[in-house]
């Protein structure tokens, strides 16, 4: 199958063995099920020492040099089948790269189906590496998400009593994961609970031998803080898949860095130097990203596209284009689509919601590729759709992820078919008020 080692529980000593082969061989392999996912999962191994690379859809050819790779798929709603043939191809060429460990990467609220996909998809990956066995933790404290007897809570509200219920493509009817995650695997599911967790690593590893004795395939974790969730990592040192948030990937760099695999890298961070023309560009239409768009208006030159009044994505990127002549240079200039909900709302009347969105989309691509054109080498998208269709417009295929502007949204290094740049993506509640000013001072 081209695996480059057999996809086998590898023993400390043997770590160190293949370890002993060079300084750039991937250690931690990750398969996240949306963009955002993939961003925020990468911006918490670079904080805890890793150099890593976010590789944008299955992978195609050879996978960048870093000590962690985080393939982001687009597999959350997908269907089921195709979500586990995406994952697969992304684990045997994470595999092939050299990774000894796989991490499933899905919600920090559990976002599925009754029919997946976070169930259908571990049950692949722990057949593929032959793994027996998987933890699955989705809290992530900081955020809010902790789970207590199996529960999951965003903030004090349970699950399914947190608004989740309502979301329009995976509504979370219930909090109980272990009964969830029963719902959507063959395998039996069990639990570690919290007096277990509060006990610390060898407790939690015991645990999770017994029930794996006992015929459990997965456990729920419960995990309230973040010690909880390093203390989690580091018992699951040895687990060729793991499965959960990107909380419980931070005790994971600990284990490589203990077995003398990762050395310490105060530069996991860094990023190539900077240079040519600087922008921003918004099709979010958020609160969050209004205000900052106000906000960056009295800093810098700013166009608003009104696309009620131009509704055709050619013409809008046209009146930018030429807007952007002779004011492009290496002070920002903001561009953006985003309007207040009752505009939003009069364009999606006039158009119907997806085509509305998809002009605006097209529209900003167009006005990305021109940016890139004239010599911009520093973009800021804000909006997670208009993001994907400027990374999509611009065929960018891996950021190596950099110092973070505000939590969760780290400058990057994008490579393609085209010119490289440090690019930023904020998905739209994401920064402060003055993120898109404070932006181009960082990095
Ligand atoms: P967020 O991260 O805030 O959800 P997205 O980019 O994912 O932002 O979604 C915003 C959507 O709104 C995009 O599809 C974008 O094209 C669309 N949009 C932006 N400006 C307007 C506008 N003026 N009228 C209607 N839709 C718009």
């Amino acid at each position: 199958w081209g695996f480059c080692r057999p996809p086998r529980m590898i023993a400390p000593r043997q770590w160190g063995i293949i370890g002993a082969q060079g300084d750039n061989i991937m250690l931690l392999g990750c398969i996240a099920d949306d963009f955002t996912g993939a961003t925020d999962l990468a911006a918490t191994l670079v904080r805890a020492g890793m150099r890593t690379v976010q590789v944008i859809g299955v992978p195609e050819g050879p996978l960048p040099e870093a000590d962690a790779v985080v393939v982001a798929l687009k597999s959350r709603t997908a269907p089921v089948e195709d979500a586990i043939a995406w994952s697969l191809a992304a684990c045997d060429s994470l595999l092939a790269a050299g990774a000894r460990q796989i991490f499933w990467k899905y919600c920090s609220t559990f976002d599925s189906t009754p029919a997946g996909n976070i169930g259908p998809v571990a049950d692949a990956l722990m057949k593929r590496l032959d793994a027996g066995f998987a933890l699955a933790c989705p809290a992530f404290p900081t955020n809010g998400r902790t789970i207590y007897q199996g529960h999951l809570f965003v903030g004090g509200a349970l699950l399914n009593e947190s608004g989740m219920e309502n979301h329009p493509l995976t509504p979370m009817t219930d909090a109980n994961l272990v009964r969830v995650l029963a719902g959507q695997t063959r395998h039996g599911v069990g639990l570690v609970p919290f007096a277990t967790v509060d006990r610390g690593a060898g407790a939690i590893r015991s645990e999770m031998g017994k029930l794996r004795e006992w015929g459990k395939h997965y456990a729920i974790i419960d995990a309230i803080t973040d010690q909880h969730l390093l203390d989690i990592g580091e018992a699951a040192a040895l687990h060729p898949l793991i499965t959960g948030g990107s909380g419980v990937a931070m005790g994971l760099p600990e284990n490589f860095r203990r077995a003398g695999l990762l050395p310490l890298r105060e530069d996991a961070a860094t990023l190539p130097p900077h240079g040519g023309f600087a922008a921003v560009l918004a099709g979010s239409c958020s609160r969050a990203t209004l205000g900052q768009i106000g906000l960056a208006r009295e800093h810098m030159p700013s166009l608003e596209l009104d696309a009620l009044a131009t509704p055709d994505a050619a013409a809008l990127a046209a009146q930018a284009i030429a807007w952007m002549e002779g004011r492009i240079g290496a002070e920002p200039i903001l561009i953006a689509a985003s309007a207040p909900p009752e505009k939003v709302a009069a364009l999606q009347q006039k158009l119907g919601r997806d085509a509305a969105g998809a002009l605006v989309e097209e529209a900003l691509a167009l006005v990305a590729e021109a940016l890139v054109a004239r010599g911009v080498r520093r973009l800021l998208v804000a909006g997670g759709e208009t993001s994907g269709a400027v990374v999509q417009r611009l065929g960018l295929r891996s950021l190596r992820i950099g110092e973070e502007i505000d939590p969760g949204v780290p400058w990057t290094y994008a490579e393609g078919q085209g010119p490289s740049l440090h690019l930023a993506l904020k998905s739209g509640n994401f920064g402060a008020r003055d993120f898109f000013v404070k932006a181009f001072n960082h990095g």
